[in-house]
């Protein structure tokens, strides 16, 4: 039997801990650039200044005009362990700096080529320092003004297995761009600029309000839609900007929460976001929430994550009443009509609502009436039969001759006999086929056709949707993220039939969109398509079917709307013009059949 040969045990040398916690706090470009922009702010720095080539792969530089570091402390700040920020154990429990474990740039350095220049107000030239791979490779004087230059480039040089793991640079900048807004959004006092290959994507200056700084990131659009929140108890304070039900998004890009300034994921508030708003907004959409959470530092670990990007709340149902109560009372949530389910029994009576469609329900009765009753001379109303949709109506007094009605017109009324276009809950088509009842939900059809008719359009090339003018073109503030994803799709999105031009700074004017589309809604589709996109972030073949599905599912007509006869006509025509019509793009059934058969067993029949 073979033994095998037993190794030593030995202690690590420090460069393999090094590059094994980097693991842990250097995921991607984006971590690298949260901690060096968060150790600009714990240096004080009132302007930060970052750029990135290549999505940060190629090089990352962060510039702060904060504290510096003296010239025969620069072999320490990537040292592994060694920081300014705590002094003994004790600190960790009231820490109040970002960081406070000294790790952050011996990991950075130990991945990568790191140079560090920097001085302080009292030297008089400043210093470099300069490693690669963790290993210092040049100390020198170098002149600079107050403040630190870091320069981290080649990430992940000496560690092929991560970088492997990386996105396309597309989605790494879309990485650093959210991650900046974040913590732009905690520090609006500060002026931020980022850069990437050379094109600004922020500049911010200093801002004396959240609101202020919400309306640069956010975009003003948003702003509008937002109010503001706050509740204190004991030491607990929380507060904040929140969008009324009146303004959601397709994902949840822009909620942003921060614990005492510092931006978190914290699945507990996020919750309490959800809950806040769960009656009067529908499923699958999001406010834009930015929640700030101040509590004592004791109340709080942020030790809990080697990048401090998750935190443990001591009270947590505490706060969390507190969150959700503070979006209740601030935005009058639960009085808000403007989202409700809409059931059967909330339909408008006929004629509530003539706009220059025909709603459906005045369209049924004018079939049933034309149908069922005679001529259209004859209609119930005139001859005192109450239509189908009518309120009933009060019992005819004694003394006074119930209006005489044929036996034919009463089973007519009872029993349509031909097949018309029925809608039901403003969701559901029915109609009926040779061999039964067929059930059509609307969205979901409508979502079918238009993924098939926008996978041709752009597969045609130049062939673009029919395209409808608008009469007065919109122009629209999109955010530094959906300037991004517009810039990436422009092109497709003209195949689409979108005619877009850009406006100057981060504005587009639109003047034109796709005909078939339903629910423009002044330019809210293209935000929510374009937010999908820089959620999904995905390049070449994958991106085409990203903003395929995103296009289908925003433009597609909602389950709630109503629908004209005419309209239910053309949507199951062009559905089974398509080659695959039973389902939605997602998979979802477009249609459920019931048949004769099945219906004769229901009743008993066979
Ligand atoms: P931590 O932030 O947890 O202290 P880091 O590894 O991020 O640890 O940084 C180590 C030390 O380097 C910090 O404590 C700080 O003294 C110094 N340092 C890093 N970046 C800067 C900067 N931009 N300005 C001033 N000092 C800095
Ligand atoms: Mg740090």
């Amino acid at each position: 039997m073979a033994v095998m040969q037993r190794k030593p045990i030995r202690v690590l040398d420090s460069a393999s801990v090094d590059r094994i916690a980097a693991g842990e706090v250097i995921e991607r470009p984006a971590s690298v650039v949260k901690e060096l922009v968060e150790n600009a702010l714990d240096a004080g720095a009132r302007i930060v200044r970052i750029n990135v080539e290549d999505g940060g792969l190629a090089a990352i530089g962060v510039e702060d005009d904060g504290a510096g570091i003296p010239y025969r402390e620069l072999p320490l700040v990537c040292e592994r362990h060694a920081t300014s920020k705590i002094v003994s154990s004790a600190d960790i429990v009231q820490v109040a700096s970002f960081g406070f474990r000294g790790e952050a740039m011996a990991s950075i350095a130990s991945v990568s080529r790191t140079t560090v220049l920097s001085r302080t107000e009292d030297e008089d030239v400043g210093g470099l320092i300069r490693l690669a791979g963790g290993t210092i490779e040049r100390r020198e004087p170098a002149p600079r003004n107050r403040g630190t230059t870091i320069t981290v480039e080649d990430l992940f040089y000496n560690t092929p297995a991560r970088r492997k793991y990386l996105k396309l640079p597309q989605a790494e900048k879309r990485a650093v761009l959210q991650t900046v807004q974040s913590l732009a959004l905690a520090y609006p006092e500060v002026r931020w600029r980022l850069t990437a290959d050379g094109v600004v994507l922020l500049d911010l200056l200093p801002a004396d309000s959240l609101p202020a700084r919400a309306r640069e990131v956010l975009g003003p659009a948003c702003l509008e839609h937002m109010a503001r929140f706050e509740a204190q108890e004991g030491g607990i304070v929380v507060g904040g900007l929140a969008s009324r039900p009146t303004w959601t998004r397709p994902t949840r890009a822009d909620q942003y929460v921060f614990v005492n300034r510092r931006p978190v994921e914290s699945a507990p508030l996020y919750q309490a976001i959800r809950v806040a708003f769960k009656d009067v907004i529908p499923p699958g959409r999001f406010p834009a929430v930015l929640l700030f959470l101040q509590v004592p530092p004791g109340d709080v670990d942020v030790n809990v994550h080697p990048a401090k990007t998750e935190v443990r709340l001591m009270l947590e149902r505490h706060i969390f009443g507190m969150v959700v109560h503070a979006l209740r009372e601030a935005l009058d949530l639960r009085t808000d009509p403007s989202f409700r389910p809409v059931s059967g029994d909330e339909l408008p009576s006929p004629g509530a609502s003539r706009g220059p469609l025909q709603s459906t329900v005045e369209a049924q009765e004018d079939y049933l009436r034309r149908h069922f009753s005679g001529s259209a001379s004859t209609a119930p109303a005139a001859s005192g039969q109450p239509g189908l949709f009518d309120a009933p109506r009060p019992a005819p007094a004694a003394g006074e001759a119930a209006a005489p009605a044929s036996a034919e017109e009463e089973e007519a009324a009872v029993a349509p006999r031909q097949a018309p276009f029925w809608q039901l809950h403003r969701t559901y088509i029915c109609t009926q086929t040779k061999g039964g009842l067929l059930l059509i939900d609307q969205h979901n059809s409508h979502e079918r056709i238009l993924y098939n008719e926008a996978q041709k359009a752009l597969a045609a090339g130049q062939l673009r949707f029919p395209v409808q003018q608008l009469l007065f073109p919109v122009t629209l503030d999109l955010t530094p993220l959906q300037l991004q994803s517009y810039q990436a799709a422009s092109a497709d999105l003209e195949k689409l039939g979108f005619l877009i031009q850009p406006f100057g700074g981060r504005s587009v004017l639109v003047q034109g969109i796709p005909t078939s589309l339903k629910n423009w809604n002044e330019g809210q589709l293209l935000l929510d398509i374009l937010d999908d996109l820089s959620g999904a972030a995905r390049t070449g073949h994958a991106a085409h079917d990203d903003l395929l599905a995103s296009f289908a599912c925003h433009g597609a007509v909602r389950a709630g709307a109503l629908l004209t006869v005419p309209e239910m006509q053309n949507l199951l025509d062009l559905l089974f013009a398509t080659d695959t019509p039973l389902s939605c793009p997602h998979g979802r059934p477009t249609m459920i059949q019931f048949t004769v058969e099945e219906l004769e067993k229901r009743f008993g029949r066979r």
